[in-house]
């Protein structure tokens, strides 16, 4: 259950309140809301005097329900949004990993050239071999700093687990919690405290309602501007790397008012049909799309597979528009 109290009431009440209905609180400016569980349907009179609005919700799927909130959350990115109206598709570019200045630098001028606001890239890399490159950490936060100064990019970037989350919500713009980090607590609390735009990731075994009541834990700690992202699903196919969930996106697009993206690249694992999901994901009339391109993608140190050299980024992304467009998007 959903409830509304004005903020004319005292906090020290609501405490109670939230003691009493064993319920969390988060205050806003003009009231506050109080998220009991789902198996609550009757409030007490004390709490039913003071409520403005109710809303019992049949699930736990709850701040990120449409049936609390109808419109999507509009999430400011710099001088841009997605969300609110619906009219904006984000792009989301840059390659798998930071590897070094030319490498970011050149990522980089090429997004900066075709007037793309947010590069991607990780610093804390989630490896499945503990043999491989597993991200230059702090220092590739400072170069993706480096490039926001110079270029004034939007930084998004991951933050793997608890040790250094704190240094990426520092540096970061778009805070990004990873596949294989979805179910962890500690990030998703660090991320619901962080007053930044986070780009929660569906756990590749993940069912769609654990992705949402993921994006709960964040919205319950207070932070709304949470993104969410398919990136492709394990299923029973060996030939491409995972199976992307578009089902799952209009499933999402209809009960959860949260803005979502589609990540192609990890879906597909191979640059060959990455341009052509792009183009299928943006016909959904989606919030945003997360490709991985690198200068030169046979030399990168983690996905190489399927990040995109920048010339076929850019036929792929200048492509995209007059379907944007179809859809009653606009490309930002
Ligand atoms: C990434 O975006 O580079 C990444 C590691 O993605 P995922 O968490 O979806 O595997
Ligand atoms: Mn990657």
């Amino acid at each position: 259950m959903i409830i509304h109290i004005p903020n004319t009431i005292s906090l020290s009440v609501i405490e109670q309140v939230a003691e009493e209905l064993e319920a969390l609180y988060i205050v806003k400016p003009t009231h506050y809301v109080v998220v009991t569980s789902n198996s609550l349907h009757t409030l007490p009179a004390s709490v039913s005097a003071i409520a403005s609005q109710v809303w019992d919700m049949p699930t736990d799927m709850q701040l990120s329900a449409r049936a609390y909130m109808a419109q999507t959350h509009r999430v400011e990115i710099g001088d841009t949004y997605i969300g609110g109206d619906q009219k904006n598709q984000l792009m989301i570019a840059g390659p798998c990993a930071v590897e070094s200045r030319e490498q970011i630098e050149q990522s980089c001028k090429m997004l900066k050239d075709l007037g793309i606001r947010v590069l991607r890239a990780g610093s804390y890399k989630p490896r499945t071999s503990p043999y491989t490159f597993r991200g230059l950490g702090e220092d590739g936060l400072k170069l993706l700093a480096e490039m926001r100064d110079k270029y004034g990019v939007q930084i998004a970037t991951e933050m793997r687990d608890a040790t250094h989350a704190d240094k990426v919500i520092e540096y970061a713009d778009i805070v990004q919690v990873g596949a294989k980090a979805m179910y962890d607590h500690g990030l998703l609390t660090a991320a619901g405290q962080c007053g930044k735009p986070v780009i929660l990731k569906r756990g590749f075994g993940s069912s769609l309602q654990e992705l949402v009541h993921a994006a709960d834990f964040v919205m319950s700690c207070g932070n709304e501007n949470v993104i969410l992202c398919e990136r492709g699903i394990r299923s029973f196919e060996t030939q491409t790397r995972f199976t992307l969930d578009l089902c799952g996106v209009a499933w999402l697009k209809e009960h959860c008012n949260l803005p979502v993206i589609l990540d192609p690249s990890h879906a597909m694992g191979y640059a060959y049909g990455v341009s052509d999901l792009a183009r299928a994901c943006t016909a959904m009339g989606i919030d945003g799309l997360l490709v991985e391109t690198h200068p030169v993608p046979c030399q990168a140190k983690s996905d190489a597979a399927q990040q995109l050299s920048h010339t076929q980024f850019e036929e792929m992304y200048k492509s995209l528009a007059p379907i944007a467009a179809a859809v009653g998007k606009t490309l930002v």
